[in-house]
């Protein structure tokens, strides 16, 4: 019988050989190696799956193959892989089972986050009716890795409109051909969707990030819970913390939030939590300004508040920034520290990469030394359950939380 090419059939997929550092990464159960680690990959196609094998010959499964980032290989399976847009579709309606008894109470969350669902280079979020999709590897650039996405979250998901969230910067790195952000497929971008009961818009194709910080979702309840008196949401963006402080505190205790205050440096954010209030119901003071002068200018002023959010945006963007970021932090929760009163709440945030939970704790307890102050830690929270935190990944665990009661 003739035989006919089909494109899922198994091929020779190209191999590569890893040092015995990286095979012990992969056995650690990292889905990372990088280049220093990586045999010769001469003739290896950019965005190619690739079959791993340690110094000895021994097969340890199939990685996502990236010419040109410093991660060389991120691996897709401990076996082998003979279709990967059929893996990758598995792998989505997966990520939406994993997540139908962990979220609750909204319509926007991360339906799957890159390696925490074992499909790196991939982040989808939902929001109500619209699907936002990132594509951050070369290989999940592919067009037959595009097109199994975008139909899996079709058929799974029904939305009315899928995006796609262009990070330039990203596809630069990964050496792809420049792409403007876009709709994939259906007629809508824009949407509303409500968390926790709080309504916001939702632009896809405008905003930072994915447009919201959806990571953030759990804990604005959270700390909406302890807020209470005058509260001040510093890097407010479009006024999720604010928001909560304002509509849901007071659920689990009588005291209430009576005035809140939102700040950013970004006037269109401002504009949308000012509509994001409205939304609501509600009118909140939101004021233009850099949090960093503000607060200094505040504490040296000696204003008070009863709550103080601190969620500025991540200061260590590289290993190298570290202590420059760690300052950063400790200025911040300082001069919050100072500014709230006995019995006040700080919840503070670090959503740097390369601030591990430790860093920031100790940089949180220098600040507290500084002021003088004790504090009480209520909770230490990370991201929301939809943005998983893989075990021995701890890149994975980028978002800080600490919601604390202060003494004097
Ligand atoms: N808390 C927000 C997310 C904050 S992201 C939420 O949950 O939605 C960080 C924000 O800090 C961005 O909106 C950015 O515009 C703002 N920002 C960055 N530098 C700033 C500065 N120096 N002063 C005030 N805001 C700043």
């Amino acid at each position: 019988m003739p035989s006919k090419r089909n494109p899922s059939a198994p091929t020779a997929e190209p191999s590569v050989k890893i040092s015995a550092r990286g095979a012990e990464r992969l056995l650690s159960r990292h889905p990372w190696v990088y280049r220093s680690d990586v045999g010769e990959e001469k003739d290896i196609p950019a965005g190619a799956l690739v079959r791993v094998h340690d110094q000895r010959g021994k097969f340890l499964g199939t990685a996502l193959y990236s010419s040109s980032s410093q991660i060389a290989i991120r691996m897709i399976s401990h076996g082998s892989v003979t279709d990967l847009p059929a893996l990758i579709a598995e792998r989505i309606r997966a990520g939406i089972a994993y997540r139908k008894d962990l979220v609750s109470n909204t319509e926007a969350y991360r339906v799957v986050f890159s390696e925490a669902d074992f499909l790196p280079g991939l982040i989808v979020d939902r929001y109500n009716d619209v699907l936002t999709v990132q594509i951050l590897t070369q290989a999940m650039d592919a067009a037959g890795v595009r097109s199994a996405i975008v139909e899996t979250l079709k058929s799974e998901l029904q939305p009315a409109g899928v995006v796609e969230r262009v990070e330039a910067r990203i596809r630069e790195l990964e050496k792809l051909p420049a792409l403007p952000s876009s709709l994939l497929w259906g007629k809508k971008s824009a949407t509303e969707i409500k968390m926790n009961g709080v309504a916001f818009h939702y632009d896809s194709l405008e905003g930072q990030k994915t447009g919201a910080f959806l990571d953030q979702r759990e804990n604005y309840a959270a700390a909406a819970q302890y807020a209470h008196g005058e509260a001040l949401d510093a890097f407010c963006y479009q006024g999720g913390f604010a928001l909560h402080l304002a509509l849901q505190s007071g659920l689990h205790s009588v005291a209430k939030v009576s005035k809140v205050t939102g700040v950013d440096s970004s006037r269109p954010a401002l504009e949308m939590a000012e509509k994001n209030a409205a939304l609501n119901g509600i009118e909140l003071e939101w004021m233009e300004a850099n949090a960093f002068d503000l607060l200094r200018e505040y504490a040296a002023a000696g204003r008070q508040y009863d709550t103080i959010v601190l969620d500025p945006p991540a200061f260590a963007k590289t290993k190298r920034d570290l202590e420059k970021a760690l300052r950063g932090y400790k200025e911040l929760n300082l001069r919050a520290m100072k500014m709230l009163r006995p019995g006040g709440i700080l919840a503070t945030c670090s959503c740097s990469f390369h601030v591990s939970g430790a860093d920031f704790l100790k940089v949180v307890a220098d600040a507290a030394q500084d002021a003088h102050k004790s504090l009480r830690i209520i909770e230490n929270r990370g991201a929301a359950k939809d943005h998983p935190v893989l075990l021995n990944v701890p890149e994975s665990s980028y978002l800080q939380c600490l919601i604390m009661s202060v003494s004097n």
